[in-house]
C-alpha cells in the first residue's frame, strides 16, 4: 500500500523542526535561531532533484539559518511563518499544477495533521506525537534530525525504480 502511494509522488514538501532537525532550537544572543542540519537528510534533496521530484518546505517559524539551507540544496519553495499549512500546500500544489496524491508530507507535530490528512503519502517521525503516528502511511525508523528524511526519500525513489540509476551515477 505504501508503496503503492510512494510510486505516485512528484513532490515531497517537509517541516522543518522536528522532522528536518531533532526538534530542538537554539536561542543565543543573537536573533536568529540556530538550526542543526543532517547531511544525509541535505544530500536526499539533490537526489530528489536529480530524480525530476520536487521539493520544498512549509514551517510555522522564521529562520535565516533554513533559508540559507534550503537555498544549498536546491529545494524548489520555501514557505516560513505559516501556521496554516494546508492552504501553504495547496498553493504550492496548485503552482506546479499537481494533486494532493501526487505530494509526500513529512511532518510531526499538530500543525501538520490536516496536511498529512490530505497528502497522497503521509510520513512521520518515531518522536511524533500519537495522532500523528496513527493518520500517516510511513513512520521512519530513523530518528527526526537524524537521517529520517533521507529514509523517506529513499523509499520513493525505490518505489519509483530510480534509486539503482542514481547509485550508478556515483560508482
Ligand atoms: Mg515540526
Amino acid at each position: 500500500m505504501k508503496t503503492k502511494k510512494a510510486k505516485k509522488i512528484k513532490i515531497v514538501i517537509v517541516d522543518v523542526d522536528g522532522v528536518l532537525t531533532d526538534g530542538t532550537i537554539g536561542y543565543g544572543n543573537y536573533n536568529d535561531d540556530y538550526r542543526r542540519f543532517h547531511v544525509q537528510d541535505g544530500f536526499g534533496f539533490v537526489l530528489l532533484s536529480k530524480a525530476g521530484i520536487k521539493s520544498a518546505i512549509i514551517t510555522s517559524k522564521t529562520s535565516k539559518a533554513v533559508q540559507r539551507r534550503a537555498k544549498e540544496l536546491k529545494i524548489n519553495m520555501v514557505c516560513q511563518k505559516t501556521d496554516k499549512k494546508l492552504i501553504v500546500f495547496n498553493k504550492i500544489l496548485k503552482k506546479y499544477k499537481l494533486k494532493s496524491e501526487q505530494a509526500c508530507y513529512i511532518g510531526d507535530d499538530l500543525l501538520d495533521l490536516a496536511v498529512l490528512n490530505v497528502a497522497g503519502f503521509a510520513v512521520t517521525v518515531p518522536q511524533a506525537c500519537d495522532d500523528i503516528q496513527h493518520c500517516v502511511d510511513y513512520v521512519t525508523a530513523k530518528d527526526a534530525g537524524y537521517g529520517a528524511v533521507r529514509e523517506a526519500i529513499e523509499f520513493i525513489l525505490k518505489a519509483q525504480n530510480k534509486w539503482d540509476d542514481l547509485v550508478k551515477k556515483y560508482s
